[in-house]
């Protein structure tokens, strides 16, 4: 017995429960195909919704700026690491999304982290969706504050739940995914801001997997719902659908100056590098543009989920590109996700403690980089397959 024989246990756990995470290695660009360990497949797996992660316009100012300013930040942004470029991003991002300020992290994870840690403390309370991402249970963790668990998107329950603890708290934030990561549905923005507003506590919306899909030209869910100046903070990312790296926080521009002295991550650690704010600055002139990359992906994505839905597969609750294919329990979907690769389809299984145990899944991601043609293999992919292990007749 050595003092690492727990971990070799548990990995050997993870591994018999078919919850072990056997990474793929990518050596192509993000696109409709990838080649993944050396195989070229159709990737159904990306959240480079809108293709842009490999677009000529990013790339080229990437390079510009990579040749303007280099490759590393080399300082944090309060002490030396702040160029025009990302000054630039956060008015640009602040206009595009019809807020008061933006303020750019490192990652949407970071900008989690380092929002709700600024904004509350132990001496209050945090109400939070159930199923909130990660990033956002470990922000809250970290704030310290008590975290009072609602039910999944039930603003009555988020009423309940504030009836029962607000009265001896300090503050209070509410804070909720947009759109949920693992089952693509929405969370209902204006009875949760209702609930808000009734309490005067401070709202917090995470919309990850809304920046650049929902709303108009993808906007996010704050534009979805028409609810401009109504949301307090609005957490987002540029690792999607923007297809480069970073967050943001958009938002009352009291609370972003606040996270400019006190957001953590934007304090004690680098930025995204120059190449990588102007790459996110070209996507929002794309976006600016022209809808069509936004509505060429909501077309693919209703096609897909009714063709899915036509070949008998559950297709769970979905409202947005993100498409569940429930199987149930971890081996099934792993052995789903393997023979799907054999078929040159890429789909991930997701498991425990992603979801919850006994909802494993395939989650397809469609973007508008796939045409008819990919959508068509992949169908037949997953009829086959679907046949071939009885998940469908
Ligand atoms: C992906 C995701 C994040 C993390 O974004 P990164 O930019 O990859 O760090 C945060 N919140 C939600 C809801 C997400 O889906």
């Amino acid at each position: 017995m050595s003092k690492l024989t727990w971990l070799t246990q548990e990995i050997d756990g993870l591994k018999e429960q078919g919850l072990y995470n056997n990474i793929r290695t990518i050596g192509s660009a993000q696109g409709a195909r990838l080649i993944v360990d050396g195989k070229d497949v159709l990737n159904f797996c990306s959240n480079n919704y809108l293709g842009l992660a490999n677009h000529p316009k990013l790339i080229e100012a990437a390079k510009e700026a990579t040749r303007k300013y280099g490759v590393g930040p080399a300082a944090v942004r309060t002490i030396a690491g702040t160029t025009d470029l990302h000054v630039q991003l956060e008015q640009r991002l602040a206009k595009f999304k019809g807020a008061e300020d933006v303020i750019t992290f490192q990652s949407g994870f970071t900008a989690n982290l380092g929002a709700i840690s600024a904004l509350v403390s132990k001496e209050d309370v945090i109400f939070s969706d159930r199923l909130n991402h990660a990033s956002i249970i470990d922000g809250c963790r970290l704030s310290g504050a008590k975290i009072v668990a609602y039910e999944h998107n039930d603003a009555g329950a988020l009423e309940d739940a504030i009836k029962e603890h607000a009265s001896n708290l300090r503050r209070a934030l509410i804070i909720t995914d947009g759109v949920f990561s693992m089952d693509g549905d929405i969370a209902p923005l204006p009875a949760l801001v209702e609930v808000a507003k009734k309490y005067d506590i401070l709202f917090m919306v995470d919309d990850a997997h809304g920046e650049g899909v929902l709303g108009k030209g993808g906007r996010g869910i704050v534009d979805h719902f028409g609810l401009h100046g109504q949301v307090d903070i609005e957490v987002g990312t540029m690792s999607k659908a923007f297809g480069v790296v970073g967050g943001m926080v958009a938002g009352d521009k009291t609370i972003i100056e606040w996270l400019r002295q006190r957001g953590r991550p934007f304090l004690f650690s680098s930025a995204v590098t120059a190449p990588d704010a102007a790459a996110c600055l070209a996507a929002v002139d794309l976006l600016e543009e022209s809808t069509e990359l936004v509505d060429k992906l909501w077309d693919n994505a209703e096609y897909f989920k009714a063709e899915m839905k036509k070949l008998g597969f559950d297709t769970g609750v979905s409202e947005t590109p993100i498409t569940p294919v429930m199987l149930g329990e971890a081996p099934l979907a792993q052995q789903f996700s393997r023979e799907l690769f054999e078929e040159g389809v890429f789909a991930m299984s997701i498991g425990f403690p992603t979801v919850a145990k006994g909802k494993a899944r395939i989650r397809v991601m469609i973007s508008a980089s796939h045409d008819r043609d990919d959508l068509g293999q992949g169908l037949e992919a997953f009829a086959r397959v679907g046949r071939r292990l009885g998940v469908i007749q």
